[in-house]
């Protein structure tokens, strides 16, 4: 039974202005399809959208099979609004720039004047519905996308997959830590399993390294951040979130060599066994003692365990 509320949406979803001048570039129903998969995932779960790294991640990667043309996530996320279910919500100070913008080109921008961004309710409680969902999904799919059907399921089928490794890694941590967790060989180098422990400590750390604090994400999604094993992989077998850490790629370099290493109160402890050279703010000498940027929730900080492993067996001292 298909409600009239669905049946309005899935007109209106079926005629969004699309942009094809330029071949057909339809990022506004890519964003909806992102936005779909992440309410899906239950990482939206109230009527206030971001332009937040995890929607970017994910609109990238229905961009990477459907068009080669440039992304830009802050095109449809502005232009949305004039299919008239989408509303901006300004940032203080920001009221009359919002009203009077027609155009925002740059994520930057986009951040400095929008605070959020919201569906109509009752468009959003059709989104939070199984079944309602699907059907603007498919609506989605069949109108703007017909042509990549199989390819769109089978990156929805994969991303559920990550999601479902994801959920498991964060149930993990109502139990005690172990640190090792041997694996059968054959599971060592499951993509789904990498993109799911990676996706958890991301999102845990906020694409933020958690000894530098830097934060750098690229037009393309891409995160100077990567998600770190303390005691590594092929050793552990164990993508326990507690023994993972998010690391910028010169700070995980150094914690993988054991130039730099965490105390149990989460301060860096720096070698003495090398030479370095060059400006100050990018010297490991300059981190000792300062203390890491450590999870919201206590149950995802990293495992003493795991710390006390990596100070016995990679620091050098
Ligand atoms: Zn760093």
């Amino acid at each position: 039974m298909v409600s009239n509320i669905l049946l309005k949406y899935v007109n209106k979803f079926r005629n969004l202005r699309v942009d094809r001048a330029h071949g057909a570039a339809p990022n506004k129903p890519i964003l909806l399809l992102a936005l779909i998969e992440l309410i899906e995932q239950g990482q939206i779960l109230e009527n206030k959208i971001l332009p937040s790294p995890n929607l970017f991640e994910i609109f990238m990667k229905y961009w990477s099979i459907l068009t080669d043309r440039r992304p830009n996530l802050a095109l449809p996320f502005f232009h949305l609004k004039s299919e008239g279910f989408w509303h901006h919500h300004s940032n203080a100070g920001y009221e009359t720039a919002l009203r009077v913008t027609t155009q925002i080109k740059t994520v930057s921008r986009l951040r400095e004047i929008v605070a959020y961004a919201s569906f109509d309710d009752e468009l959003f409680l059709l989104l939070t519905n199984t079944h309602d969902r699907e059907v603007i999904r498919q609506t989605l799919i069949d109108t703007y996308f017909i042509d990549f059907k199989a390819d769109i399921e089978s990156l929805i089928a994969e991303e559920q997959q990550i999601d479902e490794y994801r959920q498991t890694l964060l149930q993990q941590v109502k139990q005690t830590f172990s640190s090792l967790q041997p694996l059968a060989l054959t599971e060592t180098d499951n993509p789904i399993r990498t993109a799911g422990f990676r996706q958890a400590i991301m999102r845990i750390y906020d694409y933020t390294c958690a000894v530098c604090q830097s934060y750098v994400l690229t037009l393309d999604g891409e995160s100077v951040a990567e998600a770190a094993h303390i005691i590594p992989f092929n050793i552990s077998g164990n993508n326990d979130v507690r023994n993972g850490i998010s690391l910028c790629q010169f700070h995980h370099w150094g914690f993988d060599r054991g130039l730099i290493s965490f105390t149990n109160t989460y301060k860096i402890i720096v070698s003495d066994l090398m030479v370095e050279k060059g400006p100050s703010e990018w010297k490991f000498r300059t981190l000792k003692d300062k203390k890491i940027l450590v999870p919201e929730n206590k149950e995802h900080y990293p495992a003493q365990a795991a710390l006390a492993w990596h100070r016995e067996n990679r620091f050098r001292e």
